[in-house]
């Protein structure tokens, strides 16, 4: 195993696209759930994010001052309709109550001797 080298290959592969140039798992995430960019630049995409949506370094405390930075997660809000609140493979409507207790018909132990 390897440490993460940050895709520094794909980086400053001047052969790639500009916008090619992002680490592997930023360009194949399919919820662009990673950023990839440069944080001194106010301008970027990253420091944008950063700004926005209250971005932070894990462990400040050490004073290390890491360029990775973690983003929140995000409130979301939806509306559940009373209709919703039933699913139909719900075992508890399905069943009429409340779980029972320990099933008390054999079991293929009971009745095998392995
Ligand atoms: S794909 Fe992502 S995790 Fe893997 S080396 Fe590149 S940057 Fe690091």
């Amino acid at each position: 195993m390897k440490k993460c080298t940050l895709c520094v290959d794909r980086i400053y592969d001047e052969t790639l696209e500009e916008s090619e140039r992002k680490p592997a798992c930023v360009l194949a995430c399919p919820t662009s759930a990673r950023l990839f960019g440069d944080i001194h630049d106010p301008d970027s995409e990253v420091s944008e994010a950063i700004r926005e949506e209250g971005g932070y370094q894990l462990l400040p405390e050490w004073g290390s001052n890491p360029a990775n930075h973690y983003l929140p997660r995000r409130k979301q809000s939806i509306t559940i309709h009373q209709d919703e609140l039933q699913r139909s493979d719900n075992p508890l409507k399905r069943e009429s109550g409340h779980p029972q207790g320990p099933v008390k018909e054999q079991t293929l132990d009971d009745v095998m001797s392995w």
